[in-house]
């Protein structure tokens, strides 16, 4: 594809696309060990500048990740970290980048999945972005329940837990949805098909808490943190129930790829007027200026490319 970016990273070399292969019968077993992070660079137009955001809290994350299903990370973190920076100078953006380092256990069956060498990749390709496209989506409560840390932990960010997200995705769509919420095993609201959901009631922002059975979302954090230090809005983590997802004001997804993404409705319930709410805008506003230094707050957040 004519699109393609010349690199790929894999096991610490920047190797060209065509080179960059695995083997056909490794495919199926190495999707079940994979675990992933999806990180955004920033493109700031006026300065000619590209951040990546949040890199040492997703790197943190992927090590993680890597360490609770009983890999090996043969790379040191800030290896990849400079790996990641070198792969994206080589593929020369001036746009916005999507980066997504990935680990597997490579094997052609599943005897060999106790293997525990990971190998670490990490490819690029850009990212339109979608915040502040003046839309917001209509979300329903998925029938699928979310997966819970004791079967399959949505803590860690695996390639696997996202079939439990395309149950619910694909059910939401032919149901004339954009977007799934999905309970917990107790009933209580727990997030989206890969994003975290916050909203607004009593002008308090609200999400289900790290035990919600969630991904610890590195935007949510940024969110929260923005609301307190910078709007002064409240912030409540704790058990959400699906009542009050249709009593809310306002609601959204948030997530590097979602970004802020407004809700309309959810089951049809609209929420405030269907159009999106004044919370949910400001934060908007300020997480476009934050990740691309327009507001240059927060300076620990972006490595410049
Ligand atoms: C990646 C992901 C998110 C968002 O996490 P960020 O760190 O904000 O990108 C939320 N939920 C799930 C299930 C995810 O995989």
């Amino acid at each position: 594809m004519a699109d393609n970016p010349q690199f790929v990273w894999v096991d610490g070399k920047l190797v060209p696309w065509n080179e960059a292969t695995i083997h056909i019968t490794a495919v199926g077993t190495a999707g079940v060990s994979l675990v992933y992070e999806g990180i955004l660079a920033y493109w700031n137009a006026d300065a000619r500048k590209l951040f990546v955001f949040q890199l040492d809290a997703h790197l943190e994350r992927f090590a993680q990740s890597i360490r609770l299903t009983r890999m090996k990370q043969p790379i040191a973190t800030a290896t990849i970290k400079e790996g990641i920076l070198a792969l994206v100078r080589a593929n020369n953006y001036a746009e916005n980048v999507y980066i997504r380092p990935f680990a597997f256990v490579e094997s052609t069956s599943y005897s060999g999945m106790s293997n525990d060498q990971a190998r670490i990749v990490v490819n690029t390709m850009p990212n339109p972005a979608p915040v502040r496209s003046g839309r917001a989506v209509h979300a329903c409560v998925s029938s699928w329940a979310r997966i819970s840390d004791n079967m399959m932990p949505p803590r860690v960010k695996a390639s696997s837990n996202y079939l439990n997200a395309r149950y619910a995705m694909e059910e939401a769509k032919r149901n004339g949805y954009d977007s799934a919420l999905m309970l917990n095993s107790s009933g209580k609201v727990a997030e989206a098909q890969g994003a975290c959901l916050m909203i607004v009631r009593d002008g308090k922002v609200i999400t289900p808490s790290a035990t919600s059975g969630i991904l610890e979302s590195i935007t949510r954090d940024v969110i929260i943190r923005l609301c307190r230090e910078v709007l002064h809005v409240e912030v409540v983590e704790r058990e959400v129930d699906r009542t009050e997802l249709y009593v809310a004001r306002e609601a959204f997804l948030c997530g590097t790829g979602s970004e802020i993404t407004p809700l309309a409705s959810i089951d049809r319930f609209t929420l405030g007027d269907g159009a999106i709410g004044p919370i949910t805008r400001q934060i908007e506003a300020l997480y476009h200026d934050i990740v691309r230094e327009i507001d240059a707050r927060y300076p620990e957040w972006r490595t410049a490319v």
